[in-house]
């Protein structure tokens, strides 16, 4: 079986031809400055790889053809005809409170969909985009919506509620949400898989550590809590987002500097995090070179992420009442030795202790703590793209 995978933005879509089954992926690529120009970008397992070339794509349909060409081409295509994709899987950001799991895509499910529009409104309509473009180049091959919040559906009531006025909650949805749930969902599964337990033996801790970041707690199978909120920019310090902080802030701020709420969500979003502190860099391998060559407030601002991810941690252990295995997944959970080991140490009270020597592995599904480590410490590269061709195979099938 062969399912394409789909990840639409406003001006851009990634795409990945994968086998679900074998986990084996036959191609993947990039369309980018759709509706600007175009670029297309082509990787075929086993093939030379092209740089980006030029094609027009003045809408996400032309981006979906050349996807559809290029997989299907004489020379370097992977696939005789469109025939050979069972089916379409497509990431969508925001399923409010409406998904819970991935679905076939109909009308009614579009139309729910476009309802968490005002929840996600610079993500669902790029979302929607990219499934009507497929639906159009593709039509008649089934496809599946795949939500970063579904995972987290299963919050109890007191971990989702804030503490605001309860009508904001009945009448207007604002709860917490989660997002990265396929990737937490993805990580959790390899975890059970890797200790050799079912998913609904165990306590774990997924720590998704990239230039967006979360933590969720999952608890026999399933997301308990998670540091994201009614958006993404709740939680751990990130690249550029905040984290949590005190909405007091907001309001000091904005009057000491007469910023308008759009202009201080935007300070939030795309100028705080490591990047705010440092006044470097949000990539993390920036901020750790120059920590070495002696800025301090690079050093810092790694300390503070690290930090928030360990609280979480300790909180999240208590939430559920122990845990048995901690994750670390995404770009610095999968790459920096340092800072898991940052992280994990001084957790040694609750049963974590790390194997400094399988600590330095990078990129693999491996154990990282010590062997008489009672809980366990994984490192689990995520495939979000592979959770959501699964999820799409299994309920096509
Ligand atoms: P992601 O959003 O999952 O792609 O992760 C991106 C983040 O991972 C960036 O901040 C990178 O600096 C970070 N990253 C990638 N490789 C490393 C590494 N070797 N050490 C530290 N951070 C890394």
């Amino acid at each position: 079986m062969n399912v394409l995978v789909i990840n639409a933005g406003s001006s851009s879509l990634k795409y990945q031809l994968l086998n679900p089954d074998s986990g084996v992926l036959l191609a993947k690529g990039l369309c980018e400055r759709i509706g600007i120009d175009g670029k297309f970008t082509y990787k075929a397992e086993g093939k030379a790889t092209k740089d980006a070339v030029d094609v027009p794509m003045p809408t996400h349909a032309e981006a979906i053809q050349a996807v559809m060409d290029a997989l299907t081409d004489s020379a370097n295509g992977v696939i005789g005809s469109m025939k050979e994709i069972d089916a379409v899987g497509h990431r969508v950001v925001h399923g409010g409170e409406a998904f819970n799991k991935s679905v076939l895509i109909t009308d009614e499910v579009l139309k729910a969909i476009e309802d968490c529009i005002p929840l996600a409104p610079l993500h669902n309509p790029a979302n929607l985009t990219g499934i009507r473009a497929c639906q159009k180049v593709m039509p008649g091959v089934p496809m599946v919506a795949v939500f970063d919040t579904a995972f987290h559906q299963t919050m109890p009531a007191r971990a989702y509620m804030y503490a605001l006025p309860y009508e904001y909650y009945e009448n207007d949805k604002v709860r917490r949400y989660g997002f990265h749930g396929t990737s937490h969902k993805y990580v959790a599964g390899r975890a059970a898989a890797m200790l050799g337990k079912k998913p609904e033996e165990l306590k774990l801790i997924s720590c998704h550590l990239g230039n967006g970041s979360s933590v969720t707690a999952v608890d026999g199978g399933k997301s308990v809590d998670t540091s994201m909120g009614f958006t993404p920019l709740a939680g751990v310090p990130m690249g550029t987002r905040s984290g949590d902080l005190d909405a007091g802030i907001l309001q000091y701020v904005m009057n000491k500097y007469g910023l308008s709420i759009d202009e201080m969500l935007n300070v939030l979003n795309k100028k705080s995090g490591v990047q705010g502190v440092s006044g470097v860099s949000s990539d993390f391998r920036d901020l750790t070179d120059a920590f070495e060559k002696g800025n301090e407030r690079a050093g810092l601002a790694v300390d503070m992420f690290n930090y928030g991810v360990k609280k979480l941690i300790g909180a999240y252990a208590a939430a559920m009442g122990g845990v048995d295995a901690i994750i670390f997944t995404a770009g610095v959970g999968e790459n920096s030795a340092a800072q898991r080991m940052a992280i994990a140490s001084g957790l040694e009270f609750m049963g974590v202790k790390m194997d400094a020597d399988a600590n330095k592995a990078r990129g693999k599904e491996t154990v990282i703590s010590a062997p008489d480590s009672r809980v366990k410490v994984l490192l689990i590269p995520t495939n979000e793209e592979l959770m959501i061709a699964m999820d799409t195979a299994a309920i096509v099938k």
